[in-house]
Parts: structure tokens; sequence; C-alpha cells
């Protein structure tokens, strides 16, 4: 059966036992002692948030982490109760949905800090927070140079509490480099300020999917990965160290085949044109649907487990592929734009070549309106 709403001529298929697979590839690189902190980010990286932690958390995943305090919410208001790390950017506005839905913040200036404290302690909430540095990022974080500045902050917080001290690398996936050593050695250079100004922490963290393969060194506390539990990289080479299990398919169904003749030009601008008598499938899925229309004339998809490719502009919410190679592909014929079908692969990695970005991209375009299945 083709699990497909009536109404969507696409859906993507995500297979939770690939994402419980890849979340055991995690636990056996990092070891027992440390603990695994899951993104679910982005809609889980457009895997579907709710039920990507709820299956991860089934599994004895305790923590979450997301972007913003909208997604924990989401996540809390389904139901789910492991802890959930907002690690994108606060808003002194975001202080008081934080406390009613028990979201634990990093905290990354000094002004949040203050905020939160005050916030905490007018709903006599204690706020379990997550001191993050910037260490080489230049995105969100305390500076380590400026350590005496922000350190005696830390004393005499009545509502805030510090479990966390975290970072973020900037070239994880070059763990020889200059950079991540760099990086690393501010860390802990700073963490040990902090811990000698008298300050208990528990959870010292700053490694993502990238350092949870390639850099043992960071894997400190508590790591956080994103992209390898679904099964994707942020770098192709990685591939070659570990393996991991895509987790997502994204599918649609010829909606209708056509004969053209030698000569003709196919879609938008006259892009493509026929070199030869050609058969002409098009699908019901475009740039809307986040099928990029960088794709144009790069892309392919499969039909009856083979490679057709895209021809043409991929438009607003149709594309083309070239079947003329293939037998007998009858309109309604299952198309997978992103996975496998038969022996065949298309990779997001391989997506991402084409449409020059990174595989994290392609997943996390696909339109919130494209149906998600599991299985
Ligand atoms: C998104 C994110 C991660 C996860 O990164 P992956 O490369 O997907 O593993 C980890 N930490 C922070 C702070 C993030 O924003």
């Amino acid at each position: 059966m083709f699990p497909i709403d009536k109404a969507a001529g696409t859906c993507c298929v995500v297979d939770l036992s690939a994402l419980r697979a890849n979340l055991r590839t995690v636990r056996r690189l990092v070891g027992p002692g440390v603990e695994v902190l899951a993104v679910v980010k982005a809609d889980a990286y457009g895997h579907g948030d709710i039920e990507t932690a709820r299956a991860l958390c089934a599994e004895g995943v305790g923590r979450l982490g997301v972007a913003t305090v909208a997604e924990g919410a989401r996540l809390r208001e389904a139901g789910i109760d492991a802890a959930i790390l907002v690690l994108g950017g606060l808003y002194p506005d975001d202080a008081a949905a934080l406390v009613r839905y028990s979201l634990d913040p990093v905290v990354a200036s000094l002004g949040l800090l203050r905020h939160l404290d005050a916030v905490g302690d007018e709903h006599g909430a204690e706020i379990p927070c997550h001191l993050k540095l910037d260490t080489g990022m230049g995105r969100l974080g305390l500076l380590p140079d400026a350590v005496e500045e922000w350190l005696p902050e830390l004393d005499g917080l009545k509502a805030v509490r510090l479990q966390g001290v975290m970072s973020h690398f900037a070239r994880a996936e070059e763990p020889e480099s200059q950079s991540c050593r760099g990086q690393l050695r501010a860390f802990r250079r700073t963490l040990k300020r902090i811990r000698v100004a008298g300050h208990d922490v528990p959870l010292v963290h700053m490694a993502n999917s990238a350092a949870v393969m390639g850099l043992p060194e960071a894997h400190f506390d508590m790591v956080r990965p994103g992209g390898m539990l679904y099964g994707i990289y942020s770098h192709p080479p990685l591939a070659e160290r570990v393996r991991l299990a895509p987790a997502l398919t994204w599918k649609t169904r010829v909606l209708q085949l056509k004969t053209l003749p030698k000569h003709s030009p196919i879609s938008y601008g006259g892009t493509f044109v026929t070199c030869r008598e050609s058969t002409i499938a098009t699908v019901p899925v475009g740039y809307a649907d986040g099928y990029k229309r960088s794709l144009s004339n790069k892309a392919a998809v499969l039909i009856r487990g083979r490679r057709a490719p895209v021809v043409g502009r991929v438009t607003m919410d149709l594309t083309m592929a070239d079947v003329t190679a293939i037998e007998g592909v009858q309109p309604g014929d299952e198309v997978v734009l992103l996975g496998t079908q038969g022996g065949e692969t298309i990779s997001a990695e391989e997506m991402a070549g084409w449409a020059d970005t990174i595989s994290y991209e392609i997943v996390t375009s696909i339109g919130r309106g494209v149906p998600r299945h599991y299985t």
C-alpha cells in the first residue's frame, strides 16, 4: 500500500527503526557514561518533531534540544515530559513561556541571565540553565575573554541554577583543525575558571554529530547529535567513518505520462529540449513542497527502481522526469524523490550536491504540508 493522504500527491515515510539504530550508534561511539541530548529542532530536521521525540524518549533519551520556545511548547503540549533545552536564542519576553512549559534555557548573554533570574524568582520557579560560551563560532554565547566581567554574575542567583556549560564547534568536520583545537582549549580553560570560582557544573557539553563521530575528546558529559540520529551527514566523507541509517523517504506518484516528439521544450523557459521522441512523467511536487528549484535539470528521481532525470525547471507544484529509458511506467506509479526504491538510492547528500547545499537543508526544506507517515 502506498501510504499517502488522499488529498496529497506526496508524502514522507519516516522509518523509526532507523532512528533507533542511529541512536544505538551514537551510544556506542560515546560510551555508557555520556548522556545523549537528541536535537529535534526544525520539526526534527523535517522528520516530524512529536513522533520523533516520542520514539527517542521511548528508547531512554531523557533530554531533547529545540531551537525555540515555540518548538519546546509544542512538544510539551503533546505530552512529552523529557527535559527540553532551548538551543537557539531567547528574547526576554520568552521567559514567561519558558517557565510555564518547564523548558531549560541556553543562556548566552548577561542580560538574559539577569532577566531569567528575576522572572524565575517572581514565579517561584527554579530555572536550570546551560551557560553558552562562544569559543569561536561567532554566533551565540558569552566570550571567554570577558570571563572576569560575567563570572561574578553567577554568584547570588536566586532562581537560575547552573546546570550546564556548553559551546558549539564551527568546524567539527575537521577535528584536527586549529579551529577545533583552539575552541576546545578556550572551552576547557573557561570551564575551569567557572569551577574554581566555586560553581558546580553537572553537564558539560559541546559535541554535535560531526564531533560525536570524529572528536571523542569533545564528548564530555553529554553530546548533542541531530543529523546523525536521522541518518544524514553534514559532511559526506563522514559516511566512511560511521555508517548511519537514513530514516526518511520522500515519495510521490506519476500524475501524467506523455510522449513528446524530438525537439520539444519542457517547462518554463524551455531549458530542456528533448533530443529524441521522449516519454515524460509529470509528478505533483515542486519548490512549494521544498523540492528545490535548483534541482532543475540536475536531479534524478526513482521510478520502477531506476533513475529518471529531472528535465526542465522544477515549478511551484509540478516537476517533470524523463522516463523514456524505463519500460512500462504507468500513471500512479510510485516515484521516490529521496530514499531507496528497488536497488537504487538517492541520498540527501546526493540531492544536496545537485542543489549546491548540505543534506540538512534538503530535509528541513521539505514542506510542512507534506504529510509524514511512520513505520
Ligand atoms: C543544531 C545543533 C546541534 C546538532 O547539530 P548536528 O550537526 O545536527 O548534530 C547541536 N548543538 C547545537 C547548539 C545546535 O544548534
